[in-house]
């Protein structure tokens, strides 16, 4: 299966266009297989997960194709938080999915939850001002956010996606991305 790139903001491309030919085990490593770059010709498997490595700000296109080149699915990568009017209660859609992904789980120390299954915390409560903006929200679930409203902990987000967690008597706990 074939993951094809095509960067929209490239200074060093004419047509300010990357297009990058790579199959998804040799993204991940599990390969070595040449890339295709457009315009350029084949890159080593290292040089193609530099390129988007070095790139993982910019938006990619992306298309996955079958092995006998037709397109199964294609799309665009998010690489910012989507935007929304921080003074809405809730977050949207886009948003909610955007910190379910970033979270993976519950936020507080140790627990599995699947984000999918938590709820969408504003760290600050929105009551208190606090904005609908990914770094005031996390995902927790549902036992975790009662015990962050009533239960004595306190939790504050450092920035988006790290946290510190204060128990009732003081104890502080720092909560990192889960790693990959
Ligand atoms: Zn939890």
């Amino acid at each position: 299966m074939f993951l094809e790139l095509l960067e929209g903001k490239h200074a060093s491309a004419p047509a300010g266009v990357m297009q990058l030919e790579v199959t998804v085990e040799t993204l991940a490593g599990l390969d070595d297989n040449p890339g295709k770059l457009s315009g350029y010709g084949p890159v080593a498997a290292d040089i193609a997960r530099q390129i988007v490595q070095t790139h993982h700000h910019s938006q990619w296109q992306f298309a996955v194709r079958a092995s006998d080149g037709s397109l199964l699915l294609q799309g665009l990568t998010r690489a910012r938080p989507p935007a929304q009017n921080p003074a809405d209660r809730f977050a949207n859609a886009a948003l909610t999915r955007w910190i379910r992904l970033r979270d993976r789980t519950c936020r507080a120390p140790g627990c599995r939850m699947p984000a999918v299954r938590c709820q969408i915390d504003h760290t600050i409560r929105h009551a208190d001002g606090g904005p609908t903006r990914h770094g005031n929200l996390a995902a927790l679930c549902e036992y975790h956010h009662h015990a962050k409203d009533f239960g004595g902990w306190q939790l504050h987000q450092n920035t988006p996606g790290h946290f510190t967690w204060t128990s009732p008597r003081g104890r502080t706990y720092d909560v990192a991305p889960d790693p990959p």
